[in-house]
């Protein structure tokens, strides 16, 4: 039901003129096919954590090569005759191998190289060679000091990103810890591609994920002004230290992990302060009709679980963000470092991606962050020492 008729229609026509897939067509009418086989090497056993199922356009295909994990680069496409012969391999360095595994890319089944092309290395040879590219290349070109062969860069604190960079920065926010304690508040923000000034800076048919540059801009201007709003603009009291980070997801998005160490007279202390500042419900939507859609829109986890087992987030039949979390009719102080928060079974709910979701779905958000900045922000009270490693 998800397949697009019209862009499997224009798939059909540019695949009529494939030598390979009119072969596949015709074996419609040849007798006995019960003695015929097409393999197609799949593998269902991806770990879904290094790769998250593609859900959007961002990612196009994944494509595993081979599904014996012994022989993983033993690539091969694999024919069976007849009952009873032996299997046919086209092997990966056949010149058929890639229009056959790769059609869209070999519309007509173009070879485009054989094992018996001749190798043409002159050009290789007139390169004037420096010195990081590799051992074979430096000798070619002429050197025979053992020293000057490869050189070894360490590369500075000051290169962001860097081994010495990110040591120096656990050190500092290990001694931040050690002088202000725990952390207050662990926020998190996710850019939202189609923030307008994203949009309208796009060229006609472009998409946010053509344009990373423009994305990287805007989501950093934001992300300065929520830190300047958290530290500067006190906006969730007296700020004592803070710790960041800034990372990109699989799918090019960048996401902000914030912990916030408050002074003693803004700390949280006690379940009414926690609802004062964090909601975990879905907003009245006659009263707050603005707030409750950015909810709906940004905040809402799911459908996983029994709803939909297939979701991302499932790991071995569990959902590794713990939802549908329980109903509760007043925020209680939980039994590890975070509260657990008021989702009072009201009866409200929303119809999104193909399932209802009530209290028990919504993250928790600061309703004042959420509709400035109109992107996913959690909020959660923390006082876990775990979450600044
Ligand atoms: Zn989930």
């Amino acid at each position: 039901p998800d397949l697009d008729i019209d862009l499997i229609r224009k798939i059909l026509g540019i695949l009529e003129q494939n030598p390979y897939a009119r072969a596949f067509k015709s074996l419609g009418s040849v007798p006995n096919l019960d003695e015929y086989k097409i393999s197609l090497n799949t593998d269902i056993k991806l770990d879904q954590r290094r790769y998250n199922a593609p859900t959007t356009s961002q990612v196009a295909a994944i494509w595993v090569q081979g599904s014996d994990p012994q022989n993983c680069f033993d690539r091969s496409v694999v024919v069976h005759a007849k009952k009873g012969d032996r299997p046919l391999y086209i092997r990966a360095y056949y010149g058929c191998y890639d229009p056959l595994s790769y059609p869209l890319f070999f519309p007509r089944g173009e070879t485009g190289w054989n094992r018996w092309m001749p190798y043409d290395n002159e050009d290789i040879q007139d390169e004037d060679f420096g010195d990081n590219e590799g051992l074979v290349d430096t000798i070619v070109a002429g050197e025979s000091r053992g020293d000057r062969i490869g050189k070894r860069i360490v590369l500075p604190r000051t290169f962001p990103g860097g081994d010495r960079d990110m040591q120096r920065r656990l050190l500092d926010a290990m001694a931040i810890v050690q002088r202000w304690g725990k952390p207050d508040y662990f926020i998190t923000m996710t850019c939202n591609p189609y923030w307008e000034e994203i949009t309208h800076n796009l060229m006609p048919g472009k998409l946010p994920q053509d344009r990373p540059d423009l994305v990287a801009r805007v989501y950093k201007a934001k992300q300065g002004d929520m830190m300047d709003l958290l530290t500067k603009g006190k906006h969730f009291g007296e700020v004592a230290a803070y710790v960041h980070v800034t990372k990109y997801q699989k799918r090019g998005l960048p996401h902000e992990d914030i912990l916030l160490i408050m002074k003693t007279n803004s700390k949280l202390a006690s379940p009414d302060d926690y609802d004062r500042v964090i909601s975990a419900e879905i907003p009245d939507k006659e009263k707050h009709p603005i707030l409750h859609d950015l909810v709906v829109k940004h905040m809402l986890h799911g459908p996983c679980g029994e709803l939909k087992k297939s979701c991302p987030c499932m790991i071995e039949g569990q959902c590794r963000f713990h939802y549908p979390r329980d109903f509760c009719d007043a925020t209680q102080q939980g039994k590890d470092s975070y509260p657990i928060y008021r989702r009072r079974d009201d009866g409200r709910g929303v119809r999104i991606r193909g399932a209802n979701l009530d209290n028990r779905w919504v993250v928790p958000y600061n309703p004042s962050l959420l509709m400035r900045y109109n992107c996913h922000i959690n909020v959660e009270a923390c006082s876990s020492i775990k979450a600044v490693k």
